[in-house]
């Protein structure tokens, strides 16, 4: 069996966790009051000027000032303070899924709090006052308000203080309504899933598995190439935002659709080519879209599935690129429509 550029990373990494893990217990009893600042990991900036996709919301003065200029609006005057429905709040420049509202609680400081905001989706930076520490959208790098930690809220001891007018509330009823899936498979799911992360109107995106024959199948038994399932991304989309037609034409742009059962140093049917429709015009809108391809001279061997059980990936897998700080490297956009 050949081992693909992703498998050698992974198993990389999983030497490297070990020598980490062993660092780690070394520096524990020094770093036990750090834990408490902001993590060191690489600000995720770059996102702001590479993406082509993104196109940012219009803001009113107000929200400028907040946003763009790091200001703060009046404590009991945002309209999300006292907000007790269950839904999202979403950058209002980006509109990416920042905070849910499981997450939320009263701290009586007359803004939004928060005790844990969407895995990857908020950045944490050294405030310009040499204090506190700054939120940002990760996505967007827009002005969010302040974390606090150690102050007793909850059982997490965290608080994101956030200015409503930074934010956009998705309510669960309107979102579980007006949302469609999409499913693509393009070889590695990692870098599939950053390109997809980052359009505007996806509301989340995970890694997994899906074509196969076998139930609740691991990347390991994955990576044989013996389940049939291959790598994919679950999409959910707001189509009122962005039609599939959209994200199919990303898909087409940030993979070689033309590669046989592998991409690039992944190769294996693990890594194949796949739209996975969930409804006849997704099917329509896909074979429509690889008919233009082939006018334009590319052999597209990207099939077109029915939708069948999409198995969530590992942990570790998701939003892999925005974890580590990272490019994809074999997943990069060219332009094709
Ligand atoms: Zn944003």
């Amino acid at each position: 069996m050949p081992v693909s550029g992703k498998q050698s990373i992974v198993r990389i990494q999983e030497i490297i966790a070990v020598g980490l893990l062993l660092a780690h217990l070394l520096l524990l009893s020094a770093c036990t009051r750090n834990n408490l600042s902001f993590p060191a990991d690489t600000p995720r900036l770059i996102a702001q000027t590479e993406n082509r996709s993104m196109t940012y919301n219009k803001l009113s003065a107000d929200e400028e000032r907040v946003i763009v200029h790091k200001g703060t609006e009046q404590p009991f005057t945002g309209k999300y303070y006292l907000n007790k429905e269950k839904g999202s709040y979403l950058c209002r420049r980006c509109d990416a899924p920042l905070f849910r509202s499981s997450a939320k609680f009263e701290s009586g400081t007359g803004w939004p709090s928060f005790d844990d905001a969407i895995e990857g989706a908020v950045q944490q930076i050294p405030d310009a006052d040499g204090r506190r520490t700054e939120i940002v959208c990760a996505q967007c790098g827009a002005h969010l308000g302040h974390v606090f930690f150690s102050e007793g809220f909850t059982s997490k001891n965290v608080r994101h203080c956030v200015n409503s007018v930074s934010l956009n509330f998705l309510p669960e009823a309107v979102a579980a309504t007006q949302t469609e899936k999409a499913v693509f498979a393009g070889g590695c799911f990692w870098g599939v899933e950053y390109h997809f992360s980052k359009l505007k109107g996806v509301l989340s995106v995970k890694s997994g598995y899906t074509g196969g024959v076998t139930d609740h199948p691991s990347y390991k038994q994955v990576c044989t190439g013996t389940t049939g399932h291959a790598e994919a991304i679950e999409v959910v989309f707001d189509p009122s935002l962005v039609s599939y037609e959209t994200l199919a034409k990303l898909f087409f742009e940030i993979h070689d659709p033309t590669q046989l059962n592998r991409q690039g140093p992944d190769i294996g049917t693990q890594y194949r080519s796949a739209v996975f429709y969930t409804n006849e015009e997704q099917k329509k809108s896909a074979e429509k879209l690889i008919a233009v391809l082939k006018t334009k001279g590319f052999n597209v061997v990207t099939s077109v599935e029915k939708a069948a059980t999409f198995w969530d990936a590992e942990a570790y897998h998701q939003d892999y690129y925005q974890k580590n700080g990272h490019q994809p490297y074999c997943h990069i956009y060219q332009k094709r429509f």
